[in-house]
């Protein structure tokens, strides 16, 4: 019989790593909800457990999901992305240095900028493409951190994780990697050399829109993975139980969903670049990305579901295209079965390295056919094509 080792991420995420509820017998394991455990006759905890705040069964039940998916030693899940994030630039020292991406998740980036900075964390942002910039930024002894997002929202660039990883660590900095738009499924950060992943898992692992929850991924249970729960259980970021179910549900369909969107965008990037109203279309899928060797390299399967548009006519069609479509939902996230556009630049704000004239389209598990056919409408129509 193949052992448990032998199966594919896929077919243990399906069943959630086969855990089933031994009193019961029960497939689908109960949320545990309680905060708080009972006292062995001795005064001990032997279970571990002691307290709602530090750690929760049903928790560790997604954390084991998510550290198979990412071939980690551990997995912790907290409230938010940016929980997941915070956690582990505050498990850092005030006055130690960082480098991260000019292009990067905006509110990360706007609080690395404010209010990291006030609390004594020294941050340059490089644009991680450029690979001598990168080494330049980095200062051996100073640099503790080294944080990057492939690919790096809105405009889906791609950076060599294992060279970035190569020259982190011959300063003594960890590389930590917002993969959120990458998915476990599609590129395992940690095997190319990264020492923690992080994903807003309120996105694709989650898949549903309706969890908001972080999770990091770590290569090394060591004192830095030690702060990082220290964190989470002191400012109690850790996920409810109730959502950590929902999370697991979530990623039982995490490979299904993220191959549709993937071959939906794919699909969708190849047609909008022949279309009279797309001035350019962003996509490490696309030959024409000039990335795309690189990302064919270190992304297996597809090159996910995140892609960006360009319009010829500007700001002004972009907003009217949005405000146009019908089966696209106009709304902020990404990462769910629905398909979402959004005019990027407003909510970005001053700053922004994205232009004024792109959209950013979440491509959902939807008949591509449909959605090609209400973008192109909604374009032509707020053009005022045929009038
Ligand atoms: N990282 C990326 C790439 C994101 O897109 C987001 C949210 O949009 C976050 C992090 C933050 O995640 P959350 O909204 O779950 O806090």
């Amino acid at each position: 019989m193949p052992k448990k080792n032998d199966w594919s991420p896929a077919t243990l995420a399906a069943q959630a790593m086969g855990k089933i509820d031994e009193p019961s017998r029960a497939v689908v394991p109960p949320i545990h909800l309680t905060t708080t455990f009972i006292r062995d006759p001795d005064n001990q905890y032997r279970t571990g457990n002691i307290y709602g705040r530090p750690d929760n069964e049903t928790v560790r039940e997604a954390e084991s999901v998510i550290a198979m998916l990412e071939g980690a030693t551990n997995a912790l899940v907290l409230g938010s992305g940016m929980s997941a994030a915070v956690a582990v630039f505050l498990a850092l020292k005030p006055g130690d240095h960082v480098v991260a991406p000019k292009v990067m998740y905006w509110a990360l980036r706007n609080w690395l900028m404010n209010d990291a900075a006030e609390w004594g964390l020294r941050t340059d942002f490089v644009d991680m493409a450029d690979l001598a910039a990168v080494e330049a930024a980095v200062k051996p002894g100073e640099t503790k951190l080294v944080w990057l997002e492939s690919p790096a929202n809105p405009l889906w660039t791609v950076t060599d994780i294992a060279a970035v990883a190569r020259t982190a660590h011959a300063a003594g900095a960890r590389l930590a990697i917002d993969s959120t738009g990458a998915t476990p499924i599609l590129s395992r950060p940690l095997d190319l050399g990264a020492d923690i992943v992080m994903h807003s898992a309120t996105k694709y692992l989650n898949g549903h829109s309706d969890v908001l929850a972080g999770a990091l991924a770590t290569r090394q249970d060591d004192a830095f993975w030690a702060r990082i729960k220290r964190v989470r259980a002191i400012q109690g970021l850790i996920l409810g139980p109730f959502e950590a179910f929902l999370l697991i549900r979530g990623m039982r369909t995490l490979e299904l969903r993220v191959k549709a969107a993937s071959a939906g965008a794919l699909e969708l990037a190849t047609r909008f670049s022949n279309h009279p109203h797309v001035l350019e279309v962003l996509y490490p899928g696309l030959s024409t990305h000039p990335q795309h060797a690189l990302a064919a390299r270190q992304m297996k399967g597809g090159f996910g579901g995140m892609l960006s548009i360009r319009l010829r006519g500007g700001e002004s069609h972009a907003v009217a295209t949005a405000a146009a479509v019908s089966l696209w939902k106009r709304a902020t996230s990404l990462g769910g079965v629905e398909s979402l556009i959004e005019h990027r630049a407003s909510i970005e704000g001053p700053g922004t390295p994205c232009p004024a004239d792109l959209l950013r389209l979440s491509t959902g598990i939807e008949n591509v056919e449909d959605l090609y056919a209400d973008l192109d409408r909604a374009m032509r129509e707020s053009a005022g094509d045929g009038k």
